[in-house]
C-alpha cells in the first residue's frame, strides 16, 4: 500500500485560499493539442503532426451513469488540466440499462459536455464506448459513432475508443473484429483520419491475439488495459508481441490496484508499468474520476462536483496518480 501523507495545517490553509479564489478553474487558452495536432499511429508509435512520438498521461471519467455522473462537466476537465497536468481525458459512455441503453439523452449529454470542455481546454479526449457486450448491439455503436464523427471528426482533439473491454468468453475473429469493422466504417464515412482505438479480447489484454489478425485502417491502435495489483510481466510480454509486430497500443485505462478495483495501491508494480510505458512511448489514462468506495476511485465523497479538490478530497490512489500524471512529459525524450 502506498503511504498516505496526512494533510498538514499548512496544506489545509493553502487549500482554503485556493478554494476561495475561484469556483471553476478558467479554461486555458492553449496546450497539448495545439502543440502536436491530430494524432496518428505510425507503426508501434503514436505520433503528432510533426511525426514525433507523443506520450499522453491523463484520467478516465468513471461510468457515465452512476456515481461518476456528477463529475461530467467543464470544471472537472479544467481542473484535471490545471492541477493534474493531464494531457488527455476519457469520457466513458456507460452502456447498460441504467446508462445509454435506458437513458441515452442524459448519458450522451454528460459525455459531450466533457468532449466540448476538452476541446475548449486544448486537451485530447477519448470517446469511450464503455461496454462489455458491444458486439451484441453493433447498430447502437454505429449510430452513436456516426453522430460523433459528423460532429467532432474535424477536431484534432478527438480519439474514438469503440469497445472498452470485450470479455473473455468471445473471440476476436468472430465477435470483436466484425463489430469493430462495422463501427470503423461508420466513423470513416465522416472522419477519414482521426485515431481509432479498438478493444482487444479478455478485458483489453490480448493485444497479441488482435494483432495476429489485424484490422485494415490507416489510423488505428489497439487497447491495452492493466491493473497493477493483478497484471505484471506476463501482460507486458503480450504488449511486446504487438509492439514488435509494428502495431500501436494505447493504454486507455489502467488502475493502481487489483483488476476488480479493490486491494491497495501497488506502487512498485505501477512503477514497473510506468517504466515500460515510458520506454515504449505509450499513452495512458488512470481509472477513474469516481467517488465510489473502491481503491481505484480517485475521489472521496467530499470532492466537489466541479473540481477544485484538496488533497483530502483525493483517495490514496488519487494522490498517487496525480503525482505520476503531473510529472509525466508528453515528449518521450524528456
Ligand atoms: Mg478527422
Amino acid at each position: 500500500m502506498h503511504p498516505i501523507k496526512l494533510p498538514s495545517v499548512l496544506a489545509a490553509f493553502a487549500a482554503l485560499l485556493l478554494f476561495s479564489s475561484s469556483a471553476i478553474a478558467a479554461p486555458p487558452t492553449s496546450g497539448i493539442v495545439s502543440a502536436h495536432g491530430r494524432l496518428r499511429a505510425d507503426h508501434s508509435h503514436i505520433v503528432g503532426e510533426d511525426g514525433k512520438p507523443v506520450s499522453l498521461a491523463g484520467v478516465s471519467f468513471g461510468w457515465s451513469q452512476w456515481e461518476a455522473a456528477r463529475f461530467y462537466n467543464a470544471g472537472v476537465v479544467n481542473w484535471l488540466k490545471q492541477d493534474w497536468h493531464a494531457s488527455i481525458v476519457r469520457a466513458a459512455l456507460g452502456i447498460d440499462p441504467a446508462g445509454y441503453l435506458g437513458q441515452p439523452a442524459e448519458n450522451k449529454a454528460r459525455v459531450t459536455a466533457v468532449i466540448d470542455a476538452a476541446i475548449a481546454a486544448d486537451l485530447y479526449v477519448l470517446i469511450d464506448w464503455h461496454d462489455h457486450h458491444a458486439h451484441q448491439h453493433p447498430e447502437l455503436a454505429v449510430a452513436f459513432f456516426q453522430e460523433m464523427a459528423r460532429r467532432y471528426g474535424h477536431k484534432p482533439n478527438i480519439i474514438y475508443e469503440i469497445y472498452n473491454e470485450p470479455m473473455g468468453d468471445i473471440t476476436w475473429a468472430q465477435d470483436i473484429k466484425p463489430y469493430a469493422e462495422r463501427v470503423i466504417a461508420a466513423i470513416r464515412a465522416s472522419d477519414p483520419d482521426n485515431l481509432i482505438v479498438v478493444g482487444t479480447p479478455t478485458y483489453s489484454q490480448d493485444v497479441d491475439l488482435a494483432t495476429a489478425d489485424p484490422i485494415k485502417d490507416p489510423n488505428l491502435a489497439y487497447s491495452l488495459h492493466f491493473y497493477a495489483g493483478t497484471h505484471k510481466q506476463s501482460l507486458r510480454d503480450k504488449a511486446l508481441v504487438a509492439l514488435n509486430r509494428g502495431f500501436a497500443l494505447f493504454v486507455t485505462e489502467w488502475g493502481t490496484c487489483l483488476a476488480d478495483g479493490a486491494g491497495g495501491v501497488d506502487a512498485p508494480s505501477v512503477q514497473e508499468w510506468m517504466t515500460f510505458l515510458r520506454e515504449h512511448q505509450l499513452s495512458h489514462c488512470n481509472w477513474a474520476v469516481y467517488d465510489k468506495h473502491e481503491t481505484a476511485s480517485i475521489l472521496a465523497p467530499t470532492a466537489a462536483s466541479i473540481g477544485n479538490w484538496t488533497d483530502a478530497d483525493l483517495s490514496p490512489s488519487g494522490r498517487f496518480a496525480r503525482e505520476l500524471i503531473r510529472n509525466w512529459s508528453a515528449d518521450p525524450a524528456k
